[in-house]
């Protein structure tokens, strides 16, 4: 896990070939997939480890247990383009709201080391940005990217969330040290009553008629667009 400031985005001078968009095969099988068929154990425990390391950070005073985290897919069945769902455990105070969509091939043009952009180890209380990286099997990330993975490949997850907004995204590096961004999502807490106002009926970012009331907060399903009172001062 580490943490520090944006540095501004500057070319490296790395070349990374143009690769070809995904087949109509690969986006049939991605829509036709639920979200936890998409999102396998090891990114959901990787999501996870890091809302329990940085809830300090985006919410003081909550912490996250060590709790096998819980996926549901808010919008399985629909065969649509995006994935959305909640993660959580039993007993959390909080939980992570995502939207996935099929990991786009990168582009051509320079690419900055990732790495190389990584602040020191460990958690600093007055950091902007928190970043955690992990290494999975392909079997893990293979189904969040656009392009088959070679067996033998180790992929990176690397998970960074800003404080002031306490959300952020999962980029996945098959291997060639570019990364893909593949989710958005977005740290919730629980423990605290929703919307005083009337449950919207449709959601403002799609328009869809679907948008669900927690206890905490309003959530599209179909979207992942969310609304939760700011905390009082
Ligand atoms: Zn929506």
């Amino acid at each position: 896990m580490r943490s520090g400031s944006r540095a501004p985005q500057e070319p490296s001078g790395i070349f990374v070939p143009a690769r070809r968009p995904p087949g109509t095969a690969t986006i049939n099988r991605w829509r036709r997939a639920n979200c936890g068929e998409v999102l396998r154990p090891g990114v959901r425990s990787a999501l996870w480890d890091f809302v329990r390391e940085a809830a300090p950070l985006l919410h003081p005073g909550l912490t996250a247990p060590a709790e096998p985290a819980l996926l549901s897919g808010l919008n399985d069945g629909r065969d649509a383009d995006v994935k959305t769902g909640m993660l959580g455990t039993d007993t959390a105070p909080l939980c992570l709201i995502l939207r996935t969509h099929l990991g786009t091939a990168a582009g051509p043009g320079p690419h900055r080391r990732w790495r190389e952009t990584l602040g020191r180890p460990g958690v600093r209380t007055s950091a902007a940005v928190v970043t955690g990286i992990e290494q999975v099997n392909p079997q893990e990330a293979g189904p969040l990217l656009a392009e088959p993975l070679p067996a033998q490949a180790r992929p990176w997850l690397v998970i960074s969330a800003t404080v002031a907004d306490r959300a952020g995204s999962l980029s996945v590096d098959p291997g060639d040290g570019v990364l893909r961004h593949v989710l958005d999502f977005a740290v919730l807490r629980l423990d605290r009553p929703g919307p005083l106002r009337d449950r919207p009926s449709h959601c403002p970012h799609c328009d869809q008629t679907r948008v669900r009331r927690y206890s905490a907060f309003d959530l599209c399903p179909d979207c992942g667009w969310f609304d939760q009172p700011a905390a009082a001062p």
